[in-house]
């Protein structure tokens, strides 16, 4: 049998092609009978343009239902999907399209590249049959490329298989409980991993409909759950809901699940969010190499400030990040994971693939963290953003999570800063919440219960707001670069710093790590 993710897609279908797959805000809706003939016009013009089995089709467009079928086309035509963010540059474009070298590049032609428009391609379709046997591929065959969101060094493309994806849809469809008469919102991008696997496939798997919405919005997003059964959100969607004067326990009333991930989701919000709602949000940690690894139980408690135990069939294990060796229970390490969500390496960069697994199949994620008692994992930041003070290490996660229970902090970030006796400084970056204020010093004064010494930020810094992607990822390393000379160095800013702590010196003075 076949493996294309869309036959199993298709197999699943409901038996009624009129039912619902898609609405729009605009009411405008789309049967599954729909998806099955448009998809199948244009994977006929797919194949009649020459594109073949394996080939690269590379998409650069806004959200719309056009880019979604697209993404199914391809899959039909046993191609490989390459979506690309639409805030890249021609720069950028250029260098992705030189590394992928798509056959078809689907985009505006202003941005070059030999790019086709969507409309023209969509429209030319229409004069396609809508039958089209489905092309036939293996369980490790590529289904799509994503380039990895990198913030440094270039952008690297995750080989994702039809398996990869299959496995993983029908996993969390299973963990979360998704049935025929869900309705999800949907308000994530669709060239991200969130918005186009997790959101897309579990919903076709099932049978489900979804509302599908150009971005999100709060006060639109509040009145669309009326008909909503689900959503699935960044961190950011949850705070600016709850930010929200008409988001309300009877908003959230008839709501089955709310679903977290892309960014940690801190404690604060997800107690403010079940106080508000009666709602847990069910936190879940993934990455574009590996799918979902871990999700916070449907039945069973969903702790605060966790992301869950590893879900069914993902192996995962904390490991010493020098020599592999697996940490004692309950000890930070960096987490590494092996299983069918795992994808099968970086597009054309075999050294770079082969330094990022361990000889036994496991998947180094460049995530810190630990497990606990009750088999929950605690993500503590990305390797990279472990502050190292004074030869001690500060998980920027703990401290994060300690400024924000304070009172009028709404988010916080948390870097290291290069230090002249320190190596490095604990910093944070602290935005205060609307109509609240927040001063250095209360914040300082506020963790000197909660926190050692040596964990505690030597300067915090209010801004109006912090630095975030578009999936409401904070840019930690813009906020290094733009406070590099907080002590010192070219811009240093005044500083009355003090500690209370003896350290040693780290012997890393001055060498920002990335
Ligand atoms: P991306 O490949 O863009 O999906 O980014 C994956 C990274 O996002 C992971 O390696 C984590 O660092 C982070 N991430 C995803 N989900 C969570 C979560 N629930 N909590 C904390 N970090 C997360």
């Amino acid at each position: 049998m076949s493996a294309n993710l869309f036959s199993l897609f298709r197999a699943r279908f409901p038996a009624d092609p009129a039912t619902t797959f898609l609405v729009e805000p605009s009411g405008a809706a789309l049967s599954y009978g729909d998806l099955l003939g448009r998809s199948g016009r244009l994977a006929n013009l797919l194949r009649g343009c020459g594109i073949a089995p394996g080939d690269r089709v590379a998409i650069q467009a806004g959200k719309s239902v056009d880019a979604l079928i697209v993404y199914l086309a391809t899959l039909r035509a046993g191609a490989v999907h390459l979506p690309l963010n639409p805030a890249y540059t021609a720069a950028e474009i250029r260098y992705f399209l030189e590394d992928a070298e798509p056959a078809l590049f689907i985009g505006d032609p202003a941005r070059g590249g030999g790019a086709r428009p969507l409309e023209s391609l969509t429209a030319a379709a229409q004069a396609m049959p809508e039958a089209f046997a489905d092309a036939p591929r293996a369980p490790d065959d590529l289904a799509a490329i994503l380039y990895t969101s990198g913030t440094t060094g270039r952008s690297k493309g995750a080989m994702l298989t039809h398996s990869n994806l299959a496995s993983n849809a029908e996993t969390l469809r299973e963990a979360w409980r998704f049935a025929a008469g869900d309705r999800l919102l949907h308000a994530l991008p669709i060239f991200h991993t969130h918005g186009l696997f997790v959101a897309t496939n579990v919903t076709l798997l099932a049978g489900a409909s979804m509302i599908f919405l150009p971005a999100f919005e709060a006060g639109e997003a509040i009145r669309l759950l009326a008909q909503a059964s689900v959503m699935m959100g960044v961190p950011t969607f949850y705070t600016r809901l709850l930010a929200h004067p008409d988001f309300t326990r009877e908003a959230a009333a008839h709501m089955r699940l709310f679903v977290s991930g892309s960014a940690p989701l801190s404690a604060e919000t997800h107690r403010a969010f079940e106080e508000r709602t009666g709602h847990a949000i069910l936190e879940r940690y993934g990455m574009t190499e590996t799918n979902m690894n871990t999700s916070n139980p449907y039945d069973g408690p969903r702790v605060a400030g966790t992301v869950g135990p590893p879900l069914p069939g993902v192996e995962l294990r904390i490991a010493d990040p020098a020599s592999g060796a697996e940490r004692p229970p309950g000890e930070v390490g960096v987490i590494e994971v092996r299983g069918p969500n795992v994808f099968k390496g970086y597009w054309r960069r075999p050294e770079k693939s082969a330094e990022d697994f361990r000889a036994d199949g496991f998947f180094i994620t460049g995530d810190m963290g630990r497990i606990d008692a009750a088999g929950y994992v605690h993500i503590v930041g990305r390797a990279k953003d472990v502050v190292i003070t004074g030869g001690l290490n500060v998980y920027p996660a703990e401290v994060e999570a300690a400024i924000e229970a304070l009172p009028g902090v709404a988010e916080c970030a948390v870097i290291g800063v290069p230090h002249p006796d320190f190596g490095e400084a604990v910093v944070a970056i602290v935005a205060a919440g609307p109509g609240e204020a927040v001063e250095e010093g209360a914040v300082r004064a506020g963790l000197a219960q909660s926190l050692a010494a040596f964990k505690r930020p030597k300067r915090v810094l209010v801004v109006d707001a912090l630095p975030r992607n578009v999936m409401g990822k904070v840019q930690k390393t813009v906020l290094r670069e733009r406070h590099a000379g907080l002590f010192g160095g070219p811009g240093a800013e005044e500083t009355s710093e003090t500690d209370g702590g003896r350290f040693e010196r780290s012997g890393k003075s001055g060498s920002p790590r990335d």
